[in-house]
């Protein structure tokens, strides 16, 4: 069995490898086939194909988009996506944009509260990637405004916190066919994470094309549940490690989250009998 892990981000994003480091560790931890799902962002290719032909690892073009799905922030994978389609290029450099603007705001309203967290400090935690709210948490834990990483969630930027504030979202529905109009497959990521039945059941009708059943905080019944309603909607199934780097277990994570190559087969089928990106 060969062992493909469908998840996982680079310095293009919030991870902290770039995608030649990345793909190296994922040679070294036994993957054969992968997947750079970068926050809206596909700039990790094509370079990231040339590494994966150096390491003999197989490297799907991904992205990881975010959709506002009843005030709830669900995320979803493209995999397969023409990284130079100029309409997908265009929105994501658009949410990029959104970001970056999105971050001012939250360090405005850091400031205001007596956090004297500077903008510029964010965006050099962020550097190529799209900025979030882990860089601005890393850059507090850096200026010495917080301990942890996760008391900047917790005290302030965390949802509904003091300086929480919203990012750009697409629909469900658009999100889904921004990646369709891009050639690529549609996953709901980590569904263990938010989804209730109704929305679950709102995602399948939004012509979505997989589910992701494989992921770090999904407990078995997550897994087994997930895979039953594969089965019953004609889904695809995927999973990965959702890698970032930089955590203590980081090396449990990359190697242990990971789909067989039959899952990948039945992407590439799918694809094949959509007629390409003629959706
Ligand atoms: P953003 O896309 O900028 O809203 O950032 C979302 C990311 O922040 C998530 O993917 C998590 O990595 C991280 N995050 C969100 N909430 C928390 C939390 N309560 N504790 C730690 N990390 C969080
Ligand atoms: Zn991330
Ligand atoms: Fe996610
Ligand atoms: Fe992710």
């Amino acid at each position: 069995m060969l062992k493909a892990d469908l998840h996982m981000h680079t310095t293009f994003s919030d991870g902290i490898f770039s995608p030649y480091e990345l793909i190296k560790k994922c040679k070294q931890k036994g993957l054969s086939i992968i997947s750079i799902t970068d926050h809206d962002s596909v700039a990790s290719f094509p370079d990231a194909f040339e590494y994966g032909k150096e390491f003999g690892v197989e490297v799907i073009p991904g992205v990881e988009l975010s959709a506002l799905v009843d005030e709830k922030d669900v995320h979803i994978l493209g995999y397969f996506v023409d990284y130079t389609n100029p309409n997908l290029l265009e929105y994501l450099e658009f949410f990029r944009r959104e970001r970056v603007k999105r971050a001012e705001r939250i360090v405005a309203k850091l400031n205001n509260i007596n956090v004297p967290l500077k903008f510029e400090a964010v965006m050099e935690r962020a550097g190529k990637g799209a900025v979030g709210r882990p860089h601005i948490a890393s850059a507090m834990v850096d200026g010495g405004y917080i301990e942890t990483y996760h008391q900047a969630f917790e005290r302030f930027i965390g949802n509904g916190g003091p300086a929480y504030e919203k990012k750009f979202q697409l629909t469900l529905t658009d999100a889904i066919k921004l990646i369709s109009s891009s050639g690529g497959l549609s996953f709901l990521a980590h569904p263990g994470r938010y989804t209730t039945e109704e929305l679950l059941q709102q995602t399948i009708k939004s012509g979505l094309d997989g589910i992701e059943v494989i992921h770090p905080s999904h407990q078995p019944v997550h897994t087994q549940y997930y895979r039953g309603v594969v089965n019953e909607y004609f889904l695809l199934e995927s999973g990965g490690s959702d890698f970032h780097g930089g955590k203590k277990n980081d090396d449990e994570v990359l190697g242990s989250f990971y789909v067989d190559e039959v899952k990948v087969g039945m992407m590439k089928h799918r694809l094949f009998s959509n007629g390409s990106s003629q959706k």
